[in-house]
């Protein structure tokens, strides 16, 4: 950054966020759905956005209604349209929410190892930031979270389940005691990986009636094979969005963006098929890992944390060498791997075998 710009101090130097975009054949790296929409999905987009570029000229929706409609039926549990609210990306909808609940003078806390782009949108928005921690299988200790919570009292609390790196999902008892302790603020689960739970993992749409102070956050990146077209979405009291119209930027959402979502989401029943597959293959590749010896963080995410490793980026380095890119996040000593196809996480399995015979 040059200097002599009166870039604001606290982003001086600070590396733009963003793993490596890299050309290799298996990309396994940033979480995403590897199978591609199929030909019908790929129609009605069509479709859809060739309507939608008859009216260009105008601006889109605002209140994007048919999108949220479309949103409400798909997320059930009673979920009304006036409780759902969208943007580009979840990154765009916790933003939103960190302009609205945070700001100077306030503060956004979650526990770590968790999802790092939660302190950039604390620091964008002038909020103070701070993390408490997680246990060592990276699971939530109810007692400590809310202790520390009574402690720091923050505005926002930020908790995806399933967590990313480390796939852990949050049981409602957590959720419950954090809703009721913060009498001043709201509980954002990020719930990015949802659909890609463990039979059994319950989903905190379901507390919604409970807690009028629970955000639940959802995307279409990674169960919907839409990291492409940038939606993201939440569940919430209606007051919940109506802070957030305050704060969105005019028409924030593109008539193409809605066209496409809405696309997408008259066919979630194909779209989600893939994601049975991609847990199937969750949990074979965690059973594998931990055949080889590896230590496993439970995972009820599309991606698996498995380590540890003296020098985990020689091993990241190795498989990049074999054509196959993984994630060094998390903790020291771990490595988070995406799971992709079937023909991928062999290449993953064969590839990380042998850098395993030549450290
Ligand atoms: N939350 C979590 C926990 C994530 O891992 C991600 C993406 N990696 C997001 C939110 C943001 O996803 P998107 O903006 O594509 O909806």
């Amino acid at each position: 950054m040059t200097p002599s710009l009166p870039v604001r101090e606290e982003l001086c130097g600070i590396e733009p966020y963003g793993a490596p975009q890299l050309d290799v054949p298996v990309l396994l790296n940033v979480n995403e759905n590897p199978y591609p929409p199929g030909p019908s999905v790929v129609a009605d987009i069509e479709r859809s956005v060739a309507e939608a570029a008859r009216g260009l000229n105008r601006y889109p929706d605002r209140e994007f209604l048919a999108l949220r409609e479309a949103l409400a039926a798909y997320l059930g549990h009673g979920v009304t349209p006036a409780q759902v609210w969208a943007a580009n990306g979840s990154n765009e909808v916790m933003l939103h929410l960190l302009q609205a609940f945070g700001g100077p003078g306030r503060l956004a806390l979650s526990f770590a190892p968790t999802y790092s782009m939660y302190p950039e949108y604390a620091r964008d928005t002038h909020t103070g930031w701070e993390v408490g921690h997680r246990e060592q299988d990276f699971t939530l200790d109810p007692g400590r979270a809310v202790a520390l919570v009574r402690e720091r009292r923050p505005h926002v609390v930020l908790l995806p389940s399933p967590n990313n790196p480390t796939g852990t999902a949050l049981p409602h008892d957590v959720i419950g005691l954090l809703c009721e302790e913060l009498d001043q603020g709201v509980l954002v689960v990020d719930e990015a990986y949802a659909e890609f739970r463990r039979a059994g993992t319950p989903s905190a749409l379901e507390l919604l009636p409970a807690y009028p102070n629970l955000v639940v956050t959802r995307t279409m990146s990674k169960a919907f094979a839409l990291a492409g077209a940038r939606v993201g979405y939440l569940a919430a009291a209606p007051e919940v969005c109506d802070a957030l119209r305050v704060v969105r930027l005019p028409y924030h959402l593109s008539a193409i963006t809605q066209a496409v979502a809405g696309a997408a989401l008259r066919h979630a029943d194909e779209l989600l098929a893939a994601v049975d597959r991609l847990r199937e293959e969750r949990d074979e590749t965690v059973a594998w890992l931990r055949a080889q010896g590896f230590d496993v963080a439970d995972s009820d995410a599309n991606f698996v944390l498995f380590g540890t490793f003296p020098d985990r980026h020689a091993v990241w380095q190795g498989l990049l060498d074999r054509g196959v890119l993984i994630r060094e996040v998390g903790p020291d000593g771990w490595l988070r791997v995406s799971i992709g196809t079937a023909a991928e996480m062999a290449a993953f399995r064969e590839a990380l075998t042998t850098v395993m015979k030549t450290e």
